[in-house]
């Protein structure tokens, strides 16, 4: 834009126009050519930054994307959740009858579990 101004610029000295109103007319919009390329090349500076800001904002929504990704992911694998049944087995206290879950891992311990309600052994003695 500022070339095709400079340009009509040179183009009007050369022709050796007569200093009459046409003449002033034809150097005004010149000049408001100019002033015009001058603000249109600020703002084209500063939408190419709002660009900028908007590919920074969409990796941020990138990034948080994968942050809740992994956040879902890690609730649907929590067994509390979803496992919570095939992690434990529940056993009918002989005393009190509550049933009771018990996890296969305290259970390979040896440990000798006991009911939460009575305080009976599980397994009897
Ligand atoms: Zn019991």
């Amino acid at each position: 834009m500022k070339t095709k101004i400079a340009y009509l610029r040179g183009l009007m000295e050369g022709m050796q126009l007569p200093e009459d109103n046409n003449t002033k007319l034809l150097r005004a919009i010149a000049d408001c050519l100019d002033a015009m390329a001058d603000e249109i090349e600020a703002e084209e500076t500063r939408v190419d930054m709002i660009e900028g800001d908007i590919d920074e904002i969409n990796g941020d929504i990138d990034e948080l994307d994968e942050i809740v990704g992994f956040l879902i992911e890690d609730e649907e694998e929590d067994p509390d959740e979803t496992d919570w049944e095939d992690d434990f087995d529940f056993y009918t206290c002989p005393n009190c009858g509550e049933v009771v879950p018990i996890d296969e891992e305290s259970l390979n311990d040896e440990a000798d579990p006991i009911c939460p309600k009575c305080n009976a052994k599980l397994f009897g003695d």
